[in-house]
């Protein structure tokens, strides 16, 4: 990793859990350290609803992708904005469509840069993963953000520190959509019509004033997209605000460089002008964090 990743970090309250290898199964009801992968343990600290009324978290992991493209257009013929929570290494290919995501004034957040369970990864490869990532955004959109979203949910106390130390907001959700799913061809385990009967559910809850949601959903594949434009008119229809996190949550503070003195809105975001020039279409550059990235962190498993 890049030395300088680490100056300026406190890392003396991470707690020291051991790190989780890929496949560990939990044993028991429930884990140490609040290991959300285990037993779906949130820390108060944790995000996973707006705090209402009739609000709805929409969100989208696991972009820039092609497919990314056709929900942007959708979002900005309903004037709709999302979180998206972005896997850094695919900026690599698709900086425009997030240049474009972030001039639309959706929220961009941080999804790792190479999509790892975090629990698996030592405290420096964590610190890796989120500041290789927040680079690569800023390089595109000129501003480093300040939210993220743990690939799989998998979280625990001392991933939690890591991240902490680092400034950056936590964001889970209390319904998936199990969309991700969708990609499989329809398996016998999986019914489609299921995330129509749920939105369904919630909707009807977040009206009546029982939930006020953050949902899980992918803007990697074409059927998840699909299945997201069917059920936002839904939403909308229902009378319930569909907004970023960050926004539900009144944050003015998005990015690392929001001074805190502007409430950012759906309808007139205070979208930076950060963009800069010598960013745009600088994909050596970009190719050349991206081998970096993948170096280090390679050097880190081995
Ligand atoms: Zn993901």
């Amino acid at each position: 990793m890049d030395p300088s990743q680490l100056s300026g970090l406190d890392l003396s309250k991470v707690p020291s859990h051991a790190i989780r290898p890929k496949g560990v199964p939990c044993v028991g009801n429930k884990a140490d350290g609040c290991w959300w992968s285990c037993d779906q343990c949130k820390a108060p600290t944790d995000v996973s609803r707006c705090p209402g009324p009739k609000q709805w978290g929409l969100t989208f992991d696991d972009g820039p992708s092609g497919n990314t493209t056709a929900l942007l257009d959708f979002l900005d013929q309903r004037n709709i904005k999302a979180t998206l929570f972005i896997v850094g290494s695919r900026v690599t290919d698709n900086p425009d469509i997030l240049r474009r995501a972030y001039k639309a004034k959706h929220q961009i957040a941080i999804h790792t840069w190479s999509h790892t369970a975090l629990t698996s990864q030592s405290n420096e490869q964590i610190i890796a993963e989120m500041s290789w990532t927040q680079k690569i955004i800023k390089s595109a959109i000129g501003v480093t953000p300040l939210y993220m979203r743990p690939p799989y949910g998998d979280i625990d106390d001392r991933v939690r520190g890591v991240l902490a130390a680092m400034g950056l907001k936590v964001i889970l959700w209390d319904r998936d959509t199990n969309d991700w799913r969708l990609n499989f061809g329809n398996p016998t385990n999986y019914n489609p019509a299921w995330i129509s009967g749920n939105e369904t559910k919630w909707i009807d809850a977040t009206v009546r004033g029982e939930d006020n949601p953050i949902t899980l959903e992918h803007d990697l594949t074409v059927e998840g997209i699909r299945e997201a434009m069917t059920v936002i008119p839904r939403i909308t229809d229902a009378g319930i605000s569909v907004l970023p996190v960050g926004e539900c949550l009144k944050d003015s503070r998005w990015y690392a460089e929001d001074d805190g003195s502007e409430l950012r809105t759906s309808s007139a975001g205070a979208i930076s002008s950060a963009i800069s020039s010598t960013c745009r279409s600088e994909r050596g550059w970009y190719a050349t964090v991206g081998l970096m990235a993948v170096y280090t962190i390679v050097m880190f498993v081995l």
